[in-house]
């Protein structure tokens, strides 16, 4: 009895996440955040396993069966986006990471090949930089790491891993994201909300900094 309880509390919670990547990718196509089947998004079920998106889908019209159930420990599952191997890697590492998200947002993109050179793009003096969990103030000085964009996944991972493993040089607060440049952002949260809010907090937040730019009052 206790097995087969076991396992449809499990099956529950399966559930409940691709439900949860369901939901994400349907709001950032209607935000036109994923053009052309673009963008990834995927939801922790426990500490072994995700949901998330197959690639080569409209992300605005996803069905259950283009949500995949990845485990961890194992190779990248038939229809897996090449980029899956960023979120099972970040999820192996980040105990604490229950949700991860990437949008090829027109902002992230743009501003994140912009700064390409100087390696991060760094927030500070908004009000909405309050929407990335742990921040409280708009005086906090917030850094976004860029990473060069690369085909080579594993390579990518490994560079986004030794970040994401070392203390932060400057006495900026890491954002819950980083940017690839001319290609986009991934977020993250504890949750699928709070992995919602960063995504969305963050391509305003590159908005407001391009248009300040080009603000001559
Ligand atoms: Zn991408």
């Amino acid at each position: 009895m206790t097995v087969a309880l076991t396992i449809l509390e499990t099956d529950a919670r399966a559930e409940t996440a691709i439900d949860a990547v369901i939901l994400a990718g349907r709001y950032a196509a209607e935000r036109h955040w994923v053009p052309a089947t673009s963008g990834n998004f995927s939801v922790r079920i426990d500490s072994e396993r995700i949901a998330i998106t197959r690639s080569g889908v409209d992300k605005g019209a996803l069905t259950r069966a283009d949500v995949l159930i990845q485990k961890l420990d194992a190779p990248l599952v038939a229809g897996s986006s090449a980029e899956a191997a960023l979120h099972t890697r970040h999820y192996v590492e980040q105990p604490d990471t229950g949700a991860i998200f990437h949008i090829h947002g027109p902002h992230s993109t743009v501003i994140g090949l912009a700064h390409a050179a100087g390696g991060a793009v760094r927030l500070d003096g908004w009000e909405l930089q309050k929407a990335l969990s742990g921040v409280k103030t708009h005086e906090t000085t917030i850094e976004v790491p860029i990473f060069a964009n690369d085909q080579d996944i594993d390579a990518l991972s490994d560079r986004v891993a030794a970040y994401l493993s070392t203390p932060v040089k400057s006495d900026a607060v890491r954002a819950p994201g980083y940017l690839l440049a001319g290609h986009g952002l991934y977020a993250w949260g504890k949750t699928a909300q709070d992995a919602r809010r960063h995504v969305e907090a963050l391509e305003t937040l590159f908005q407001q900094s391009m248009m300040l730019r080009s603000y001559r009052p």
